[in-house]
């Protein structure tokens, strides 16, 4: 362990704890700027309050970062040595889309930061028109565009954006926050608001995805030294059967009243598989001889977000009825890239023909065996990549409602042609550089209004 990493763990352990209780007795509106912020402090902000936050540690698919474009609240994450830069009182502009934190800005930068606001209200107010159209390209291929939530309280969002459904219900931030996990009765009433407000549409409840980056505050296991490849998701849901028995029978239940279909995390091959599948069936038995409804049929999909999962997606293809691509975690994994570290966020990249390639040889394994495949990470919400991933086969496309305007605005002006030739092209380039310049060429040139704010 070097200097700098202890000076770090004594900052964050000071700074945390202060934290907490500053972020409890906040009084006037303000921008927070913190050394970092987890999953469940970001949760608990009050939106009155808390105009945005700035924290030094994160990045941009952090899931505190992925939860402020969920709660619209702009942020800027991995802004580094922002805290000796700024003291409690002083003026700040926090620029959530140029990753910028302005400490006194003058009335110059106002007046230019107030345009700026002015033309993305404008092109908000635009999309916003698109709410009722369909997410099809020019010349006819309809891509399934889905929303990604976290509870119940976003239903009114999806339904405002013009998302055809939820494509990833992100389950586990039912759980944080609290001493004892939801039981069986919470769970379904959470899952069966939102499966039957959305009904016809369809509802994927991912299941717990707990670990990494997203434990409960003062109930998570011990400290691990690599969050990311340790207790997680599936895992944990295979060892603490009784969680994991309690969740699938309630999405289950609330299947009765929706569209729904479950969805596994963090499967690596087949093995977790079968294993989830067999406590699946079990709790299928239990819920008939109590008389439960549930819907026979429940699509059951696998997320795609390990690269073993990509190896062996067509063992996997025998077992599930979709995937659901999970770009955050296959590119932190592919290309060994702490998702969390602002160190090397400028290697974390959705570009790189490596990631290009599992993508493709995932939807290629998917339509092989007929299945549909989708894509849930971060990747899906950037309209610039919008034209790749659709070229590389997505069926599906699924982020942060606030996303979901931008991604149709790009998908109705694209030609499925011109999204395939940009596939491959990608998939022929060696370099991710040209692969991003000409995903930018494509969307700037066909959605030129996309950018004028
Ligand atoms: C992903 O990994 O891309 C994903 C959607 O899941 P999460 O961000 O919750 O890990
Ligand atoms: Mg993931």
């Amino acid at each position: 362990m070097d200097l700098r990493d202890v000076a770090d763990r004594v900052l964050h352990n000071l700074v945390g704890q202060d934290l907490q209780s500053d972020l409890l007795h906040l009084r006037e509106p303000c921008i927070v700027v913190a050394y970092d912020l987890t999953p469940s402090q970001t949760a608990t902000l009050d939106r009155r309050l808390v105009m945005g936050f700035a924290t030094e540690q994160g990045s941009e698919t952090s899931h505190t970062a992925i939860l402020a474009r969920s709660l619209q609240i702009p942020a800027v994450t991995g802004l580094a040595d922002a805290i000796p830069h700024v003291r409690t009182g002083d003026a700040a502009l926090l620029d959530g889309f140029g990753g910028q934190l302005v400490v006194d800005p003058t009335d110059q930068t106002l007046y230019e930061y107030g345009q700026l606001e002015q033309r993305q209200r404008a092109l908000q107010g635009r999309l916003r028109e698109l709410r009722a159209e369909p997410a099809t390209t020019r010349d006819g291929l309809h891509v399934v565009l889905s929303a990604n939530i976290e509870g119940p309280q976003e239903i009114a969002d999806v339904l405002d954006r013009g998302a055809e459904g939820v494509g990833l219900l992100r389950t586990e931030y039912l759980f944080l926050n609290r001493r004892t996990p939801p039981d069986e009765e919470e769970q379904l009433q959470a899952y069966r608001e939102v499966a039957s407000a959305l009904t016809p549409a369809p509802v994927i409840i991912r299941t717990l995805d707990l670990g990494g980056d997203k434990m409960p505050e003062d109930a998570g296991p011990p400290e691990e030294r690599n969050p990311f490849l340790g207790w997680r998701a599936i895992r944990i849901c295979l060892q603490q059967r009784e969680l994991f028995r309690a969740q699938l029978r309630a999405i289950l239940r609330a299947s009765a009243f929706g569209n729904v279909k479950l969805m596994y995390p963090m499967i690596s091959g087949i093995e977790e598989l079968l294993q989830a599948n067999a406590l699946l069936d079990e709790c299928r038995d239990e819920l008939r001889a109590e008389g439960h409804a549930y819907n026979e049929s429940m699509e059951i999909g696998a997320m795609i977000e390990i690269p073993s999962a990509v190896m062996v997606a067509d063992a996997l293809a025998r077992r599930v009825r979709f995937f659901s691509i999970g770009t955050n975690d296959l590119i932190q994994y592919a290309l060994a890239v702490d998702r969390l570290n602002p160190r090397i966020a400028h290697l974390y990249d959705p570009t790189h023909p490596g990631v290009v390639r599992l993508i493709k040889q995932t939807m290629d394994t998917a339509h092989a065996h007929g299945l549909w495949c989708g894509v849930c990470g971060e990747m899906a919400g950037e309209p610039v990549l919008t034209p790749l991933l659709v070229g590389l086969g997505a069926d599906e496309l699924s982020t942060a409602p606030g996303r979901v305007p931008g991604v149709k605005f790009v998908i109705r002006r694209l030609a499925h042609s011109e999204a395939q030739a940009l596939a491959d092209f990608a998939l022929r380039c060696e370099d991710s550089e040209e692969i991003l310049a000409r995903c930018q060429a494509l969307t700037r040139a066909v959605a030129p209004g996309l950018f004028e704010g």
